[in-house]
């Protein structure tokens, strides 16, 4: 196979191309881009032979997908494939194909991955994919705390022997539930094909919003200590609810929360957007 310089990761299947997928892929070729059409990634197994394939094929190459471009590279991170050089696009971010074919020309250009003068080669990696329900870890906002672990009742999370947690279990994960995402203090937990929450599903520069009952859920579960108001296990005082966890206090207002991310998280995710914008 020659080296591609466009991926698309398909809808549904490379044999079952929508018609923007296949306008997209039939005016890359024409414009001499060398295109490699995958089942959709999120879905494809981790033993499947494509991931070996795409650590060869991501160097200097644009992937079009259905993603959002944050998940989609800490999938791809995950499966070892490097991303330094790959540039990601959301096709449900354009409007239409010739936006998809402008965008993606320039890209190839700039990697000086697109032939001039003869038309580019189009393959597909076939492979059956069972749609999966997993969530996705944006470890550059992971900071270990181990909530989700403790939270998770099927045990979809595990710690290594360093201690550091990890999404072991994908599959035990329960379809269309995105619960830990919404108990993550750090807003990493990505549910990649959420329809409802653009957070939750990995949207630039979104962050999720906590859901109160569930992040109760924790304490109750974990009877971790409440960073706000300090208490642990059951709850002893009479004055005003915390907030954080729900446990009567002991008189006194509770700390406020001090903010889920800090500055420098915002100012990359604000940069990432508007350099997609620009793209
Ligand atoms: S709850 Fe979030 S920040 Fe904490 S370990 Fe899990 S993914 Fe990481
Ligand atoms: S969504 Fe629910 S089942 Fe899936 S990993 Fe999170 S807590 Fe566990």
């Amino acid at each position: 196979m020659p080296q591609a310089s466009v991926i698309l990761s398909a809808r549904r299947a490379p044999d079952e191309l929508d018609a923007l997928e296949r306008e997209v892929l039939d005016h890359l070729c024409r414009r001499g881009c060398d295109c490699l059409v995958t089942p959709p990634l999120y879905h494809v197994a981790e033993a499947s032979p494509l991931w070996a394939i795409l650590k060869k094929r991501c160097e200097n190459a644009v992937l079009l997908g259905w993603l959002h471009p944050r998940p989609c590279e800490w999938l791809l991170r995950l499966r070892r494939v490097d991303v330094r050089s790959l540039a990601i696009r959301n096709l449900a971010e354009f409007a239409d194909a010739a936006a998809v074919v402008a965008t993606a020309v320039e890209l190839c250009k700039r990697h000086g991955a697109a032939r001039d003068g003869s038309p580019g080669r189009a393959e597909s990696y076939a492979e059956a994919c069972a749609p999966r329900w997993y969530p996705l870890v944006d470890e550059a906002r992971c900071t270990n705390c181990q909530h989700c672990l403790q939270f998770c009742l099927f045990g979809v999370y595990e710690a290594d022997a360093a201690g550091r947690t990890a999404v072991r279990h994908p599959d035990r994960c329960k379809p269309g539930c995105p619960a830990c995402a919404r108990i993550c203090p750090h807003s990493a937990i990505m549910f990649p094909l959420h329809e409802r929450d653009a957070a939750i599903a990995g949207a630039p520069g979104q962050f999720t919003t906590l859901d109160a009952a569930a992040r109760r859920m924790y304490y109750a579960h974990s009877r971790q200590a409440c960073p706000r108001c300090g208490a642990r296990g059951a709850a002893k005082g009479r004055g005003p609810l915390c907030p954080e966890c729900g446990r009567p206090t002991t008189g006194q207002a509770p700390p406020e929360a001090a903010p889920p991310f800090d500055d420098l998280d915002e100012l990359i995710e604000r940069l990432e957007t508007q350099m997609q914008r620009r793209a």
